[in-house]
């Protein structure tokens, strides 16, 4: 998954917090540019570790 703002590979931003929740882990993560992603990270039996992108977060909701 590539930052959205200037495609830097997020697995190498900084992760500012994960938490758990019914679907799977939520991570934060702040990208070198200062763009702060969400991802949502579940556990799935056949397919292993999925990443999915969820929505832009506004930076005052941090
Ligand atoms: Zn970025």
């Amino acid at each position: 998954m590539l930052c959205t703002r200037c495609g830097w590979p997020s697995d190498e931003a900084r992760v500012l917090s994960t938490h758990h929740t019914s679907q799977g882990w939520v991570r934060y993560r702040r990208c070198v540019c200062g763009n702060v992603a969400i991802e949502l990270v579940t556990l799935g039996p056949a397919a292993g570790t999925q990443v999915e992108p969820l929505r832009e977060p506004a930076e005052s909701a941090l």
